[in-house]
Formats: structure tokens, C-alpha cells, sequence
């Protein structure tokens, strides 16, 4: 890499959310010059709208379940380093599989380490006495939590600043600008910025500024409902995972459901959709107090074409880099931190190394 007039690497990252805050905090508290740029307000797009379970529960292969719980790890200590960063800690309460998937999943993440245990209905009801329909079986995991994810990506890249970050907010960049093969700037609505090292973390958009510079990365953004519900008094101690949706109370109380919801099926009616879900939430809950809907978004999540993250340069282009992943709250302090040592040591993290983009680029 070329050094920055300053004799530092010159770092710009396209995106404000959870991924490009995270990378932006890791690179400049390790010595580079960094810029970040956001066609929004920071914060992040998929981030403002996520439910923010911060995991290493489901489906994972072995090598993506360690990541997630180094990941895991590592929010742990951002929270001791970062002033105003706050994660609650108060596990996950898990019965969205039949019984023997549970089972199933019980034996196989305990058997790689994970704290997890089968709790039967008294269990449940000891850990969430307002569930009103309790299931027989549930998976309980204590270490898992989550943030809310606006204010954790603000605290982030509010540390990036105080570490001499600059960012620049509401300029969309509407490509990237090669020179010679490499990637040398992005050419923005402010004008053009130039850099060492360009890293698109623009969660869903990762993919169209990719393919301005030849690079086409398969990623499908994957949409859900949100529902929340008016702020209501303390309910829910943890993190519900039911068959019909994911719910939590947020830090200011509202109860927050998501779900998968495809808005781009035919006749597919979003309003119809939150109402079914808010109803799912009301008999999900007992509540003295009634449980009135805030409101509604349909979100999309950034999905690679595999389902794993895709991290890292791009294969035949240079000073380019690419971050983008579907779980990016669970996943944005272990790839803040990798990203910065693979970009300022050359050093890529055994845990990253299988989710390069590379792995299905097309194109160049
Ligand atoms: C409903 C829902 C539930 C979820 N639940 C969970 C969960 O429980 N746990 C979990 O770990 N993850 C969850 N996720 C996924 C997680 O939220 C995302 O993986 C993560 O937020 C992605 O962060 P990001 O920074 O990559 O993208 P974003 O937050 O989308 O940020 C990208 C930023 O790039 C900017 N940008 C885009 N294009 C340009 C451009 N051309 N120029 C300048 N800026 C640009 C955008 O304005 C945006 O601010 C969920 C997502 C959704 C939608």
C-alpha cells in the first residue's frame, strides 16, 4: 500500500453502519488516517432497522460459529474500551425448531463449547413469567445479548472520531474511480475523495459500487418486517425466538418483533403483514397495560450469496477492499478488528480467511 501525505495509510470507508463504524474505530485507534462517508445520516441502513441479537445460535458451520463467538467476544471488550457503548447481556430464550431440532442443536453447539442447556415449560416461565402461551421445550443461552443498534454504531463511530476519524455524512458516492487498475478514490455527490484503500461496507449497495470498478459480488438483500410496539414497562428479560418471529424489549421498552416478510412477492401487503405480526406479538406477551403499535418498516439485510460474510480484498483489483454481512451486529467488532490488521500488517485473521469475496466473484 502506498502511505497518505502524513506517512500513514489514508483509509476511506463507503458506509456509516455498524460494519463501517466498527472498521473505522479498529483502523484509526491503530495508526491510520480515516474517512468515512455515508450518503445518509451515520448510523447505517440494515443497522437502524435490526433487531440486534448478538449470537452464535442456528445453523452455523463449526468455522462461522467461531467467528460469531470471537465476535461475541470482542463486543465485550469494545464495551470496556468505548465510552457510551451499552450491550445487554440477558441471554436468549430459543423454541423456533421442533423439539428434536433442539435437541439436535443443544448437542451439537454444547459439544463446540457454547453455553447452552434445554429448559422445559417451569424453566421458561421462571425466565420470562409474562410469556402467555410458554413452549414445552425451549433452547436457553445465557451469554447471548444485544444493543440498540443506532446508539452502539453512533458510540462507535463517535470513538472513531475521538481516535481522529472525519466523517462525512449525506454525500452518496456514485462510483469508484480507477486508475491504472487500482482503485484510487470514489467520485462522490461533494466531489471526488481520494485514498490508499477504499472499503465498501454500504451493506445492501456493497454490490453496485463494486461493479463500478468491474466487480460483481453476488449479494441479495433479503427483506423482513419490524414491528415495535409503544414503550411499555419492564416485560421480557431476554431475547424471544418463537416459529413466528424474533422479540425483545428495547432499552426504552418497546417490544420489537422482526420477521421474514418477502416485499418483493406480488401481493404481498406490508401493512397486512405488521398488523398479523403486532397481533402475534399481543398473544406472545401478557401485558396489563395494552400493547399499542409504534410502528412498522419493512428492512433489508445484506446477504452474500452463500449466506457468509465476504470480507476482504478483491482479487485482481487494487486498493480495493469489500465488507458486507448478513448478522453484521454480532459480527462488526470481530471484522472491525480483523479488517484493520489484515490492511495495517498484512495480517488476515484465520478466522476471516474463509469468507474472502473472492470466493464468487465474477468478473475481472
Ligand atoms: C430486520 C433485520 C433484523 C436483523 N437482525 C439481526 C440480528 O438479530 N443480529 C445480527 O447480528 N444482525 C441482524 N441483522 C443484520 C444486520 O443488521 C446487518 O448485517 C448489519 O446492520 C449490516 O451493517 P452494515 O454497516 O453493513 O450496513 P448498513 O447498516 O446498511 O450501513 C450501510 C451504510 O452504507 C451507506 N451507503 C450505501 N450506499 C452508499 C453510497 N453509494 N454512498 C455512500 N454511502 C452509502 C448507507 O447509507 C448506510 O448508512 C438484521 C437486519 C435486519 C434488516
Amino acid at each position: 500500500m502506498t502511505l497518505g501525505s502524513a506517512g500513514r495509510p489514508h483509509v476511506l470507508i463507503v458506509g456509516a453502519g455498524i460494519v463501517g463504524a466498527s472498521i473505522a474505530l479498529h483502523l484509526a485507534r491503530d495508526g491510520a488516517r480515516v474517512s468515512v462517508v455515508d450518503a445518509r445520516a451515520p448510523g447505517g441502513l440494515a443497522t437502524g432497522n435490526s433487531w440486534a441479537w448478538i449470537n452464535a445460535s442456528w445453523g452455523n458451520p463449526e468455522p462461522y460459529f467461531r467467528l460469531r463467538v470471537r465476535s461475541m467476544a470482542e463486543w465485550r471488550r469494545l464495551e470496556r474500551e468505548v465510552p457510551g457503548l451499552q450491550v445487554s447481556w440477558r441471554g436468549g430464550l430459543i423454541w423456533d425448531l421442533p423439539p428434536a431440532g433442539l435437541d439436535a442443536f443443544v448437542a451439537e453447539h454444547s459439544s463446540w463449547g457454547y453455553d447452552l442447556s434445554r429448559v422445559d415449560r417451569a424453566e421458561v416461565l421462571r425466565l420470562e413469567p409474562q410469556l402467555a402461551r410458554p413452549p414445552e421445550i425451549a433452547v436457553h443461552a445465557p451469554g447471548e445479548g444485544s444493543v440498540e443498534p443506532l446508539a452502539a454504531s453512533g458510540a462507535l463511530l463517535a470513538a472513531a472520531e475521538a481516535e481522529g476519524a472525519t466523517v462525512l455524512a449525506r454525500a452518496a458516492v456514485r462510483r469508484l474511480v480507477l486508475t491504472g487498475g487500482r482503485v484510487t478514490g470514489v467520485e462522490t455527490d461533494a466531489g471526488r475523495l481520494d485514498a490508499d484503500e477504499i472499503i465498501v461496507a454500504a451493506g445492501v449497495e456493497t454490490a453496485a459500487l463494486a461493479a463500478t470498478a468491474g466487480v460483481m459480488l453476488p449479494l441479495r438483500a433479503s427483506s423482513a418486517m419490524l414491528v415495535a410496539s409503544r414503550p411499555l414497562g419492564p416485560l421480557l428479560n431476554g431475547l424471544i425466538v418463537t416459529p413466528e418471529m424474533e422479540l425483545r424489549q428495547t432499552a426504552e421498552g418497546r417490544l420489537l418483533a422482526a420477521a421474514d416478510f418477502d416485499d418483493a412477492e406480488p401481493g404481498n401487503d406490508a401493512a397486512a403483514a405488521a398488523a398479523a405480526l403486532f397481533d402475534a406479538v399481543r398473544r406472545t406477551v401478557r401485558s396489563d397495560a395494552t400493547i399499542e403499535p409504534e410502528f412498522h418498516r419493512v428492512a433489508h439485510r445484506p446477504i452474500p450469496q452463500d449466506g457468509f460474510s465476504a470480507v476482504g480484498r478483491a482479487a485482481g483489483i487494487a486498493g480495493l477492499y469489500l465488507a458486507v454481512t448478513h448478522s453484521g451486529i454480532t459480527l462488526a467488532p470481530a471484522i472491525g478488528r480483523f479488517v484493520a490488521d489484515e490492511i495495517l500488517l498484512g495480517r488476515r485473521d484465520a478466522l476471516l480467511a474463509p469468507y474472502g469475496p473472492d470466493r464468487f466473484i465474477i468478473g475481472r
